[in-house]
């Protein structure tokens, strides 16, 4: 549905991040600023179908009540998204699969939602008016509940064959690793993201993920040794994809990212000895994402007139 000319619509957009723990909304104004924010906690467990987009359609609810009409809605969600908007699979939303979230929001909000996957999002936003910016080979990877990620090859977005390209957190570093939601064993996400950090965290005697990162802020040597050994798991997964890929910048964004003086000095030590031929070659530039965890909802938000909507 395009808007007819003659309606200059209200300059301002919504987009909801759907994450593994929470739902973030922001409404943004026409120069991608985010003017409000709203957020639910992702429901988990028996029913989470229904629940997870009554989350959504209760952010989109509130946010147009407080701030009034606005003139797209963009929904990010994790896994595997077709270019029409069905979530195919998603192992950190309690296995939801084959969930047309694009037509049942369409329908419970009686207006157009456009769903895309939600690293593309945190990827469109970064290389919009993030630490991306400008840059035309880019990999963007987001290390939260998952990992997810996206690319910018030759200065365009990189899709896939289906849509698909870009789910780096289920790249297989371990065959007989551990299990991971998606079915299969040694996922990098299952060794690099915050659910990684927390079991290792929970081997190590520590209470999980925040407090073994306190620990090592405060110099505990068991600490320190548990955020390395992640660190260095972490480097490998980016050095992998330097090596397929060439970027010019990796940007890293995600919940994590918070902690980031924490664990990444020890990423961009590990990446150096995981590269091939770091010493021959002009080095990817590894950088913090600046949007925060905003990244995917202000992407979900762009996603409207990326649209044409
Ligand atoms: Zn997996």
């Amino acid at each position: 549905m395009t808007r007819p000319p003659d309606s200059p619509g209200v300059g301002r957009r919504l987009g909801v991040d759907v994450g593994g723990t929470k739902c973030l909304g922001v409404v943004a104004d026409d120069t991608d600023s985010v003017i409000a924010e709203f957020r639910r906690p992702t429901p988990r467990g028996l029913g989470s179908t229904a629940a997870v987009l009554n989350a959504v359609e209760d952010i989109v609810r509130e946010a147009i009540e407080t701030v009034g009409p606005v003139d797209s809605v963009g929904v990010g969600v994790p896994g595997l998204v077709s270019r029409a908007g069905v979530l195919r699979a998603a192992p950190n939303l309690d296995g939801i699969a084959d969930l047309d979230v694009a037509g049942m929001l369409s329908d419970r909000l009686a207006r157009s939602v456009i769903v895309d996957n939600d690293a593309t999002c945190a990827l469109v936003a970064e290389w919009s008016i993030g630490s991306g910016h400008g840059i035309d080979d880019l990999v963007l990877v987001t290390l939260g509940t998952g990992i997810g990620g996206g690319l910018v090859l030759g200065g365009d977005v990189r899709r896939g064959a289906n849509g698909f390209a870009g789910e780096f957190g289920h790249m297989m570093v371990d065959p007989d690793g551990l299990p991971c939601p998606c079915g299969r064993r040694g996922c990098w996400e299952r060794y690099a993201s915050g659910s990684a950090l927390g079991l290792f965290a929970d081997e190590g005697g520590f209470a999980g993920g925040p407090e073994v990162l306190a620990a090592a802020r405060s110099g505990d040597t068991a600490a320190v040794e548990i955020v390395d050994r992640f660190s260095s798991w972490v480097a490998v997964g980016l050095a992998g994809l330097a090596n397929a890929v060439d970027p010019e910048v990796i940007v890293i964004g995600g919940g994590l990212v918070r902690d980031a003086n924490v664990f990444f000095p020890g990423v961009e030590r590990h990446f150096m000895t995981a590269l091939y031929s770091a010493d021959r070659r002009s080095l990817p530039e590894l950088r913090l994402a600046t949007l925060g965890e905003r990244a995917g909802a202000i992407g979900a938000a762009m996603l409207g007139a990326a649209h044409g909507r």
